[in-house]
């Protein structure tokens, strides 16, 4: 039995029923109110029915429809056009593989032994330089 849409207008809401195709243009009953609602059109593209603003289905289980698909909240903060949070995950970091992770501490360790020797250079040279002060004081201090 395919799947059909209706409307109900007293709840202001859609519902999906699965009925057989000689009963499918019949009054469907609400499964809140019990009403007649009249048969729609697919709204797949074109929820027309919102709860704060955005498409509602019932039964209500207080989700809200994000670009055809279910979400628990509504979009409220910040986010990128046609994305919501819930679906559009944020990508996790990538996972070195065990060759790249020890490619990388290998360059690190490089990287603080340059630093380690660019320091020791440094400190010997500020050490010659005070021993050539000491050694040769300036003619004004003599
Ligand atoms: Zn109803």
């Amino acid at each position: 039995m395919p799947v059909y849409e209706y409307y109900c207008d007293p709840c202001n809401g859609i519902f999906e029923a699965l009925r057989n195709m000689r009963q499918a243009s019949e009054p469907s009953p609400c499964p809140v109110c019990n009403g007649e609602s009249q048969r729609i059109m697919p709204t797949s593209f074109s929820a027309f029915t919102f709860r704060d603003g955005y498409p509602r289905r019932i039964p209500d289980k207080g989700t809200y429809w994000h670009l055809g698909r279910e979400v628990k909240n509504p979009v409220t903060g910040a986010v990128r056009p046609n994305e919501h949070p819930e679906i559009n995950k944020p990508e996790p970091a990538p996972t070195l593989l065990k060759g790249d992770a020890e490619v990388q501490r290998e360059q690190r360790r490089e990287q603080a032994k340059a630093m380690v020797a660019e320091e020791t250079e440094r400190q010997a040279a500020i050490q010659a330089y005070e021993r050539r002060q000491a050694s040769n004081p300036k003619p004004a201090d003599v």
